[in-house]
């Protein structure tokens, strides 16, 4: 078998009813695309008979590699899986209900052509719910794209398609699949977006409920610091911590004054209560930055990872 230029990673979690008709329209799609392809399914401990008929399309064809988990890990882990045993030189996912269309992947295998690093599908016209789905998606994306500086219209759509480099570069944890494009955007990587086609749920139902909304949230601001202050943690927290420190050390001061100079009583004061806090909490701020800054020489240092990234070499 010659080497895969397309490996595409499809975590898959209870859709025993989708999976054959996934491996008819992927098959179709990719054989019509015509370059040599694996397909990754990370069955993420299904309790339903999706392994079974997972392991039949292996036996049928060996170009579908099946990893069984042990226990349900989440989509994110079911990611994780197929990057590290991806051989191909493009990855793509995709989800496996066949909300997504396989027919969009020479869309995207276009842009990638086009020497972009990242194609990010945009579900168009979104077949899910407005008030659960779309509206906090929208959202989101819009609250990502300020705060990365990747703008994208869909960052939850799981059509997506990545250099592989760029993608084996990133840890993934938790629920952080949705954030690839914007982590990678810390290696300088090219976006771009392709408009895809978006189908409604047939079988099986979404494994996603409205507590979603929230994790996104969290997960952005863990993306947001990453991004910005990974490798100097002691601007952001020193930053707000010498402002705390400083406002209180300014309230002492003038509580000094009102005391000498003026002869008041300050002992029932409030602002006294306020000085003290704010002095406090400088100091903690300033001592949390410094401590970042270990952990973070720690981090570099025994992962032996670089704190920059290049895209090519000459001589
Ligand atoms: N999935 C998974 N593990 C999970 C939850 C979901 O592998 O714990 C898979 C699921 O089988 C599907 C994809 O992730 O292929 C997207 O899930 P879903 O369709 O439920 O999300 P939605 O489309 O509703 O956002
Ligand atoms: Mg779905």
């Amino acid at each position: 078998m010659t080497d895969p230029l397309i490996s595409v990673v499809i975590p898959l979690y209870n859709e025993e009813e989708a999976i054959d008709e996934l491996y008819r329209q992927l098959t179709a799609a990719l054989e019509a695309y015509g370059a040599p392809y694996e397909v990754i399914v990370a069955d993420d401990g299904s309790t339903d008979g999706s392994f079974e008929k997972l392991s039949a399309i292996h036996q049928r064809d060996p170009r579908w590699r099946i990893i069984r988990f042990r226990r349900n890990f989440g989509q994110t882990a079911g990611f994780s899986a197929g990057f590290d045993r991806a051989r191909g030189e493009v990855i793509l996912t995709i989800d496996a209900d066949l909300q997504n269309d396989p027919a969009d992947i020479p869309k995207l295998m276009a842009k990638i052509d086009e020497g972009y690093d990242i194609v990010s599908g945009w579900r168009v016209d979104r077949q899910d719910t407005f008030l659960t789905r779309k509206l906090p998606s929208m959202v989101a994306n819009r609250l990502i794209s300020h705060s990365t500086n990747v703008q994208l219209h869909d960052y939850g759509c799981s059509l997506k398609a990545y250099r592989a480099d760029v993608v084996k570069n990133i840890n993934l944890y938790g629920e952080l699949h949705r954030f690839i494009p914007a982590m990678a955007s810390g290696y300088g990587v090219r976006v771009a977006e392709a408009p895809v086609n978006h189908r409604a749920r047939e079988h099986g139902k979404s494994k996603y409920g409205i507590s979603r909304t929230f994790r996104v949230l969290l997960d952005l601001m863990t993306v947001y610091f990453l991004l910005g202050y990974s490798t100097r943690p002691i601007h952001v927290f020193g930053g707000v911590g010498l402002i705390s420190f400083g406002l209180g050390v300014l309230i002492g001061l003038y509580l000094t004054l009102v005391k000498f100079a003026l002869g008041q009583d300050i002992g029932t004061r409030p602002l006294l209560l306020l000085a003290v806090l704010l002095i406090l909490l400088g100091v903690q701020m300033i001592a949390m930055g410094l401590l970042g800054e270990l952990i973070i020489r720690t981090y570099y240092e025994s992962t032996g990872k670089s704190i920059y990234y290049v895209r090519e070499e000459l001589g």
